[in-house]
Formats: structure tokens, C-alpha cells, sequence
């Protein structure tokens, strides 16, 4: 596997390999990687003939107040990783060559950007979308892996890549769990054993929220209440921020069932911020 670390590299690396004819399939991550971002590396090797993946820590999308400093890092650890699942190129930029003191571009998906967790998260996307615009221009993929995990950041990346005829097919990974249910995440780590316990919470929120939509109930607010009181009757969930059963093109809360309906939590355990989300089907 080689390593790059500056962009221009980089990008002068994909030219060629697009020259020669390779498909390129791309794995952006912050790294800390588990068998979430494995899945997701499995799926691109399958279907390209070079394999990139990147590691980033993006500033840009973390506020004020959130753990960027105390990010979980484990590099070594992460090349072993890679190494095993066969990618081909890691790229390591640091912070400097992709935010020069002078850089002032920044590109925003506006409405979805509002919803979900950009109410509680204030300029997250338009860090998630400037840095991924980035990456796509210098590694050039023609595919590029997404977890359905971080459900609405796969959305958003969609529409940005439509909206400026970026050729680029996005794809979507399904969500790895652990055994327990709970979504594969490199925060879980922040977790203590009680409170590691007490996040399984979630996926049964969402189990029970999907089995009561595919039941036939069709009362969505009397399912949301249920969401609710359920995660604010586990004592160490200190806030829900969201929970409920949105359109998952629009993001918006459905009042009413459709084919295919989005559930969503959002919730801290401690001072832990978790996400998770299921797609629920009604045939
Ligand atoms: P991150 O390193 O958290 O930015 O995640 C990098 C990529 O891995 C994103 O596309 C995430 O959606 C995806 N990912 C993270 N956790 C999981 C998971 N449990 N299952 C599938 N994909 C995941």
C-alpha cells in the first residue's frame, strides 16, 4: 500500500491511473477504522480496480464545543487495516495543505443541511461537503463509499454530486453493527461499560418503532411518543435530540407512512453524541 500525503500528489497519482484505464474506488474516513469502514473498503475492492482510501480528520466540521482534539487516532493501527484489506493508496493529507491560511472556498447543500443533526450541529455539513468536494477533485474516484450509518451525510453527498454534475456514482453501505445491535461507530470508544450498555437503547427504539410501521400502525406521532419515552426511560441517556420518522429523500418529518420511511435518533449518553437510523420498507 503506498502512503500520499500531499494533495498534488495525489491527484497527479489518479490522472495516471485514470490514463491507464483503473476504475478508482474511494473510502474517505477519519480513521480510528472498524468493521464499519471495512465494509465499506470489502465493497469498494470488489468493484474497482485501485482502491483509495483517505484519512482525515476534518477541523472544518467539528464545532466549537466537539471532541476534535480528543478524537480517537490510531494510525498504525489503521494501516495494519488497510494493508489486510487490500487497498491500494491511503491518502494522509494534513490540515495545512488542505486549508491553507488563505483558503476561503466552502460549498453548502443549504436545506438539507438544516435538518436532522444540522440543527444541533451548526456548520457540520458545510465541512462534511467542502472537505468531500475536495477529496473527490483530488482523488478523482468514479465510485465513492458511504455508510448508510451517517444516513443524512450520504444523502447531502448525493445531492451536492447532482447539483454540480460531479461524476461521481455515490453509494451507499449498509450500516455494521455489534452483536448487542449497537451501530459500529469510532465514538463508542468515549463510552464507559455502563453507559456502552445502556446505548443499545437505540436499536431497539428503532426495532420497535420499524415492527410497529410494518404492523400497519399508521399513527406516526403515537410511534414517535413511544420513541421517545422509550430513550428518555434509559437514565444514563442525558438528551434526545431527535427521534422520529422522516422522508428519506426530503429529511422532513412524515405525517403520514409512505414506501419507505427513514426512523432517526440522535441522542447523548454522557457527554457522547450518537446517531443511528434505520429504513423501514412497507410493502
Ligand atoms: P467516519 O470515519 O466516522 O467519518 O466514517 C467514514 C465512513 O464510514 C462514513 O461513510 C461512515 O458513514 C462509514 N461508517 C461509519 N460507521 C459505520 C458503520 N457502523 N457501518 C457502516 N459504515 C459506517
Amino acid at each position: 500500500m503506498e502512503i500520499l500525503r500531499i494533495p498534488r500528489i495525489m491527484q497527479e497519482t489518479s490522472k495516471r491511473l485514470i490514463q491507464q484505464g483503473k476504475s478508482i474506488g474511494f473510502v474517505p474516513t477519519m480513521g480510528a477504522l472498524h468493521n464499519g469502514h471495512l465494509s465499506l473498503l470489502k465493497r469498494a475492492r470488489d468493484e474497482n480496480a485501485v482502491v483509495v482510501a483517505s484519512i482525515f480528520v476534518n477541523p472544518l466540521q467539528f464545532g466549537a464545543n466537539e471532541d476534535l482534539n480528543k478524537y480517537p487516532r490510531d494510525l498504525e493501527g489503521d494501516i495494519e487495516k488497510l494493508k489486510a484489506e487490500q487497498t491500494n493508496i491511503l491518502f494522509l493529507p494534513d490540515a495545512k495543505s488542505l486549508y491553507p491560511d488563505t483558503f476561503q472556498t466552502y460549498v453548502s447543500v443549504s436545506e438539507l443541511s438544516e435538518k436532522l443533526c444540522g440543527a444541533f450541529r451548526p456548520g457540520h455539513f458545510r465541512g462534511v461537503t467542502t472537505v468531500v468536494n475536495k477529496l473527490f477533485n483530488i482523488v478523482k474516484p468514479h465510485r465513492a463509499y458511504f455508510g448508510q450509518k451517517d444516513y443524512q451525510q450520504f444523502v447531502i453527498i448525493k445531492k451536492m454530486v447532482a447539483d454540480l454534475n460531479m461524476d461521481i456514482e455515490v453509494i451507499a453501505c449498509s450500516t455494521i453493527r455489534e452483536n448487542d445491535g449497537v451501530a459500529m461507530s469510532s465514538r463508542n470508544i468515549y463510552l464507559s461499560p455502563d453507559e456502552r450498555k445502556a446505548a443499545e437503547i437505540i436499536n431497539k427504539c428503532l426495532l420497535f418503532a420499524s415492527q410497529s410501521l410494518q404492523s400497519g400502525e399508521s399513527n406516526l406521532s403515537a410511534i414517535k411518543q413511544r420513541m421517545s419515552d422509550m430513550l428518555k426511560g434509559e437514565p444514563l441517556v442525558s438528551e434526545v435530540q431527535y427521534a422520529g420518522i422522516y422522508d428519506p429523500d426530503s429529511l422532513d418529518e412524515l405525517k403520514e407512512i409512505k414506501r419507505q420511511n427513514l426512523l432517526a435518533i440522535a441522542l447523548k449518553i454522557g457527554n457522547t453524541r450518537l446517531i443511528d437510523n434505520m429504513l423501514v420498507d412497507i410493502l
